[in-house]
């Protein structure tokens, strides 16, 4: 069942909401041009459905992106969504617009600004190399000056992401050595989750809550590097005055 990962008071009277899909929700994936939009209307339903408790907007006011590894954020404007923009990060002022993020291994992570805003962002490695993290966190702070929160979902572990010593490098070069880690094989791998802290911590950003389940360890997930599958969980997140 879908999980609320962060239920944050900020100082702008408004709660923050982010919360995390599981397989049994159904599929999040809006990977299919024509029926993007029905997809979506299906998985709210299916989520709304699995999680009576969990008063989650309904699709019309979810938005959702053609994510493709690189460092674009999108802003949700007021009366509007956005369905299938290229990009890898969405953030709004707006009030209960849901921000939806697809993932099987990628990092899904929200940014909170206590002034009243909100971002997702799809973090694989690709996009942490590009930037997408550091580049969401300015566009939030030029909207909404204040101090930032991160909320951090499921995604691929070190003991199931192998690489090899030499694909490594440019990440021990960009994050630091802190990156490696070693997975239930004692192969290389690479440890994304170490990524993401070297970066926030550059930016002075706290972690309000890590979800540390592997993707790929964890049957409640699906994982793209398990299995190839296409099917994604999603991460949702959304700001409501109290
Ligand atoms: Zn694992």
């Amino acid at each position: 069942m879908a999980r609320v990962l962060a239920e944050r008071h900020l100082a702008s009277g408004h709660t923050a909401w982010v919360a995390m899909s599981e397989i049994v929700d159904g599929d999040m994936a809006v990977s299919d041009l024509k029926t993007r939009e029905k997809s979506i209307q299906e998985a709210s339903l299916s989520l709304v459905e699995h999680n009576a408790g969990l008063a989650i907007p309904s699709s019309q006011h979810w938005s959702f992106l053609t994510q493709i590894h690189g460092s674009k954020n999108i802003e949700v404007k007021e009366n509007e969504s956005v369905l299938g923009l290229e990009g890898d990060a969405l953030f709004t002022t707006q009030e209960r617009k849901v921000l939806t993020i697809q993932v099987a291994d990628c990092v899904p992570i929200a940014l909170v600004s206590d002034s009243g805003a909100i971002a997702a962002i799809h973090a694989g490695w690709k996009g942490l190399l590009n930037g997408v993290i550091e580049n969401t966190s300015e566009v939030l702070q030029d909207k909404s000056p204040g101090d930032q929160a991160a909320v951090i979902g499921p995604h691929i572990g070190p003991c199931c992401y192998e690489y090899g010593r030499k694909d490594l490098d440019s990440f021990i070069e960009a994050f630091g050595a802190s990156v490696v880690g070693v997975t239930d094989s004692s192969t290389d791998s690479l440890d994304l989750m170490a990524i993401v802290r070297v970066i926030l911590e550059k930016r002075g950003i706290e972690i309000e809550y890590r979800d540390g389940s592997c993707t790929s360890c964890d049957s409640k997930f699906w994982s793209y590097r398990s299995n190839g599958t296409q099917k994604r969980q999603s991460l949702l997140a959304w700001i409501e005055k109290n």
